[in-house]
């Protein structure tokens, strides 16, 4: 059986992102090379629609959007269905879209002015936790 490689959906050229579009990046097709592949988007499986607000990880942990809206609860919903996905299919390596409030490696400052800062995504962080061996692309 071929191995399995899981990636964020978006990175892939599914709609997924949050203003309806996505991130295709054509450095994937090597990655995934005679590899089975599982698309993972942790904000659509944690409940969130798509398009929506984009979203930024505050200083106290909180994930709110740019209407205010908090949606904490969706981001690490999405993070352990990730999780529990994932390991159902014995998959642990994942490429990741890097900024992503969910999937970023680094991610942005909560005040919504494009400032990155050294502080993972929710999913990206419960994946590294675990052990996961994560790929990230920009
Ligand atoms: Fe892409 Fe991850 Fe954002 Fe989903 S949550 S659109 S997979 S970066």
């Amino acid at each position: 059986m071929r191995e399995y490689i899981a990636v964020s959906a978006c990175l892939l050229g599914v709609n997924s992102k949050f203003n309806g579009s996505n991130n295709y990046n054509k450095k994937i097709e090597e990655l995934i090379k005679d590899k089975t592949v599982l698309p993972i988007c942790p904000e659509v499986i944690g409940g969130l629609t798509t398009p929506r607000n984009p979203s930024e990880i505050q200083d106290n942990g909180t994930i709110i959007q740019n209407n205010k809206n908090d949606v904490t609860k969706e981001f690490f919903l999405g993070a352990m269905r990730t999780l529990e996905f994932l390991k159902n299919h014995n998959c642990y390596t994942v490429v990741l879209k890097n900024g992503s409030p969910s999937c970023g490696k680094y991610t942005y400052d909560g005040s919504f002015s494009h400032k990155k800062v050294d502080r993972m995504g929710v999913t990206a962080k419960l994946l590294k936790d675990n052990n996961f061996k994560l790929i990230y692309i920009d």
